[in-house]
């Protein structure tokens, strides 16, 4: 089983109005609510690709409720740690072709709720064979929080796919107990070097090659429709994708880690691994909703997808 954590979850809330009208009353018909979060949207692709898996992370308050409520009408399992605030919305508000989104911050955590926090990881860890921790840290929780969820399940001997960004995920590299996978795209990549990463191959095979990714077994820079570039047991890999219809992009980069967690947690090969990350990326791209995807068209598209290794 893989265990997908997401620690900071959220009930999002989409408004499609025609036209938004600032310091006036806008009125919806078509709320759509979902429980949000890249962790919930990577447990979402996995349970589709018919693999099982077990949600977790900190939640509270009705919303809370709301979020496991719509996990288990998704037969998603969950055990989320239950804390006495309440857990947070994220609106966007549709209008004229754009999106303008209302982002709530969310509950802060105390040390004793990282705490409770770390035991029950630790006691899930039991159960599963393989970890996803996607997405920021709660507020309260300090920016080494995921090193030491690493900690715990580098010494039980789980592998960690770890696809978050700036200082939560730079603490987390600066260790001996790294990740198994990381996933950045290009932006992120950028960031955590703290230079612009070009996308010709030999400025990506310096950035992954920069001293901060050393002992990492996979690192997937992935490029929106250009595929990926990654870097594998002292391999370079550039993968190509063929022309599709996107229809919404969001959450295709945890589509993308559901695809990694599925294929290495049943030790598919190299290519596999890297083909069957790719078409889960790409067919969430051709649903309307985030992380969800239409498996009947998986073979197709994986079978459209390049992987070629470099010298
Ligand atoms: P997000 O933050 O929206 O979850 P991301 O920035 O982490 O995404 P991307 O690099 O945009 O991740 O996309 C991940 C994968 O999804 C790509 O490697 C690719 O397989 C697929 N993908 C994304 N955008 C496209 C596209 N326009 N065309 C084809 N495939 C795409």
């Amino acid at each position: 089983m893989i265990l997908a954590v997401t620690m900071n979850p959220s009930v999002d809330i989409s408004y499609p109005i025609d036209e938004f009208k600032l310091n006036d009353v806008n009125r919806v018909e078509n709320v759509c609510k979902t429980a949000g979060g890249k962790g919930l949207n990577v447990a979402r692709v996995v349970v589709q690709m018919e693999e099982e898996v077990l949600a977790t992370g900190v939640l509270g308050g009705m919303i809370g409720e709301y979020i496991i409520q719509e996990l288990t009408k998704g037969s998603i399992q969950n055990d989320f740690l239950k804390i006495n605030q309440e857990s947070r919305n994220c609106i966007a508000i549709l209008h004229e072709g754009k999106q303008t989104e209302i982002l709530e911050s969310g509950p802060t955590l105390s040390s004793e709720e990282g705490r409770a926090f770390l035991q029950k990881f630790e006691s899930l860890l039991a159960k599963v064979s393989l970890v996803t921790i996607s997405g920021s840290l709660p507020k309260g929780l300090p920016t080494d929080f995921y090193h030491q969820m690493l900690e715990i399940s580098h010494a039980k001997g789980i592998p960690v796919i770890l696809d978050s960004s700036g200082e939560s995920l730079k603490h987390a590299l600066l260790h001996p107990e790294k990740p198994y996978v990381i996933k950045p795209n290009g932006t992120e990549l950028s960031q955590l070097l703290g230079i612009e990463v070009g996308d010709t191959i030999s400025s990506l095979k310096k950035a992954v090659d920069n001293y901060l990714f050393n002992g990492i077994e996979w690192i997937v820079v992935s490029m929106g429709g250009e595929g990926a570039f990654v870097k594998h047991g002292g391999n370079y890999y550039r993968i190509t994708l063929p022309e599709i219809n996107v229809v919404n992009p969001v959450g295709s980069g945890d589509a993308t880690v559901a695809g990694l967690a599925v294929a290495l947690n049943c030790h598919q090969t190299v290519e596999v691994v890297l083909k069957t990350a790719m078409t889960t990326g790409m067919l969430n791209t051709m649903e309307a909703g985030t992380g969800f995807i239409n498996m009947n068209k998986f073979k197709r598209y994986f079978n459209e997808v390049k992987v070629e290794k470099l010298d």
